[in-house]
């Protein structure tokens, strides 16, 4: 089977990025999130990234605007049916998720394969969901996207061979490298970097040292291309404190509580990069 078009679910910090770099690469993607605002806000940030890569000289303005053609902007899942295979990359929750699978279950064509980008959640529990859970297997990107070479391939206990071999071919057809792993909570990526980031957390929140410092000590000292506390707010807080409950709650050990830090940065919406304010203040687009 060759997949040639695409649905993109969720057009925020990570769906955007996964459209973009599949359109670069000639397919045709049909992007879906919530409401027009959400994704012209989507959009624009793809518009910002090809302009950047127009500045280096890396595309031209004429393939700009064929990437841009490739994307079809919609709020209808219902848009999704004939796609070749859908990549969720919506908001860290399992009810949505699991209500998402669920609805694409019953409007994509048989053949659709059906692949999450979740960080955390389990994709053997969201294939569940499905009548066909033998399509359904785990494509985590790395944020963000377009410069990140790593897809974590995560295989469900369900998930058939023809699936994985299919998703890992098309992972390297966008010139990046697929690692295998197998449906364990957290998969690798998350279980051994969250921890990391909710310890950076506590250390800030016990007055150790600054964020500054924080960030200085793991950038120099461990050759970090960017702290802990800078990362959380790239990756987003809610999405961090989500990630944290899903260790809590899947290995039963205390090392992964919460930091109580995060869960009040999040009460208050400070949810990172997205919202202009996390553990550093950005400018508002
Ligand atoms: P985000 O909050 O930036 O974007 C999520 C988008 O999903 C929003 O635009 C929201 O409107 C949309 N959405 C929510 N419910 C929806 C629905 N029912 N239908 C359509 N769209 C819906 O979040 P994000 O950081 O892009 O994360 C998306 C997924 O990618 C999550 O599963 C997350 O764990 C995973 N992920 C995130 C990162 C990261 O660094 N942020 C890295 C790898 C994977």
């Amino acid at each position: 089977m060759s997949i040639k078009t695409i649905g993109v679910i969720g057009s925020g910090t990570m769906g955007n990025g996964i459209a973009q770099v599949f359109a670069m690469y000639g397919f045709k993607v049909v992007l879906n999130d919530l409401n027009e605002t959400i994704i012209n806000r989507g959009l624009k940030t793809i518009d910002t990234g090809l302009e950047r890569l127009i500045k280096k000289e890396s595309i031209t303005t004429d393939q700009k605007s064929s990437i841009l053609a490739n994307i079809k902007p919609t709020t209808e899942l219902k848009a999704l049916a004939d796609v070749d295979i859908v990549v969720e990359a919506a908001s860290e929750r399992l009810e949505i998720k699991a209500d998402l699978f669920r609805r694409l279950d019953s409007i994509c064509k048989p053949s659709t394969l059906l692949a999450s980008n979740t960080s955390s959640i389990s994709l053997t529990r969201i294939a569940r969901e499905t009548k066909r859970p033998d399509k359904v297997i785990g494509m985590h990107f790395m944020n963000p996207v377009p410069i990140m070479n790593l897809v974590e391939i995560i295989r469900a206990l369900q998930t058939s061979e023809m699936t994985y071999q299919i998703v890992t071919d098309l992972a390297k057809s966008i010139e990046k490298t697929p690692v295998t792993v197998n449906d364990s909570v957290g998969f690798v990526s998350n279980r051994i970097l969250m921890p990391m980031i909710n310890e950076a957390i506590y250390t800030l929140y016990e007055g150790v040292a600054t964020a500054e410092a924080i960030d200085e000590i793991m950038k120099l000292g461990m050759g970090h291309p960017m702290g802990p506390l800078t990362l959380a707010d790239l990756i987003g807080l809610d999405t961090c404190l989500t990630i944290m409950e899903i260790l809590h709650e899947g290995f039963g050990h205390g090392k992964y509580n919460p930091c109580p830090l995060l869960r009040r940065m999040v009460d208050a919406g400070y949810l990172g990069r997205k919202t202009g304010r996390g553990f550093y203040v950005y400018e508002q687009k």
